[in-house]
């Protein structure tokens, strides 16, 4: 008891001046010019990481002419992965600063993604050579699976590792990594049908992904319904994606369909709205309910 209490004593007299110290700085008139920032007395507890989005893409050219624009050019991304067989994951800009990869952008509240994400550009060339005019001759609004050139397996274990590493540095949520297209789905496409987020998911714990329970069940019960476009419209919305409030399915609106259908049901994107795609979309907000917040 006595040597409790001494313990004590000692202590409580040994933390008085240091707490003084710390708590009560005596303010000290300014002797210069040149002031001096103090990062060790006051720390804010209201604080989060910068990073909070990943966003894959393809490059839609080879390695030689990719590595050229990447680092020559108004466009950049944080992380280049080759189409060879080496064992190299290229570090193109510091994640500490903005690469111009995402552009004009918009998921889950924020904007202008390339200050809050990281970007991975993926050599890949996009659409086969031979399906590049279908949409311009207007023989099709969107392409299929088909046209869309498969990834280099060991693309896809560089790509897993990456995005792993850096999930796990920023405290990434799993919705939050994402495809170009999910975050501009007007102009982008990439990085495609090929895509393999399912294996992603499966293998590596990557990304988002619905359970498909889930599905069936909301595939049952879709059926029982008949849900309003805006209500459509809304699970988008509240999923993440930006889509307009017009009660129709112009092409801004199929725009986006096809964006989640590439991500989500990558063997039938078509941007058109169906049962299965609404119930994939049901079954990802049930499983992924909640936003991030915004602070
Ligand atoms: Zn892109």
């Amino acid at each position: 008891m006595a040597k409790n209490f001494t313990a004590l004593a000692l202590a409580t007299f040994l933390s008085l001046p240091l707490i003084g110290c710390i708590t009560t700085p005596q303010p000290q008139m300014a002797t210069t010019e040149t002031f001096r920032v103090d990062s060790d007395t006051y720390q804010s507890q209201g604080k989060s990481e910068r990073i909070k989005t990943i966003v894959l893409h393809y490059t839609v050219s080879d390695n030689a002419r990719s590595i050229k624009t990447l680092t020559t050019g108004q466009v950049s991304a944080h992380y280049l992965i080759l189409d060879q067989g080496d064992d190299k994951i290229y570090n193109l800009v510091p994640e500490s600063e903005r690469a111009w990869h995402a552009g004009n952008s918009y998921f889950a509240g924020r904007t202008i993604l390339n200050d809050t994400s990281i970007g991975i550009e993926i050599v890949n060339a996009g659409i086969a050579q031979q399906y590049r005019g279908a949409l311009k001759s207007g023989e099709l609004d969107y392409h299929p699976y088909e046209h869309f050139v498969t990834f280099d397996d060991l693309q896809i274990k560089k790509v897993a590792q990456l995005v792993q590493d850096i999930t796990r540095r920023y405290g990434i949520s799993p919705k939050n990594i994402v495809g170009h297209s999910d975050i501009a789905p007007s102009r982008k496409i990439d990085p495609g049908a090929k895509f393999p987020w399912q294996q992603l998911y499966e293998q590596y714990d990557i990304g988002a992904w619905y359970d498909e329970a889930d599905k069936k069940y909301f595939i049952r019960q879709i059926a029982m319904t008949t849900p309003t476009i805006a209500q459509i419209k809304q699970a988008f919305r509240e999923y993440g994606y930006q889509i307009n409030t017009t009660n129709a399915w112009d092409k801004p609106s199929r725009d986006v369909i096809y964006a989640f259908q590439l991500h989500f049901r990558p063997l039938n994107p078509t941007g058109q709205m169906d049962v299965e795609t609404y119930a994939i979309l049901k079954a990802l907000n049930k499983k992924y309910a909640g936003r991030d917040n915004f602070y």
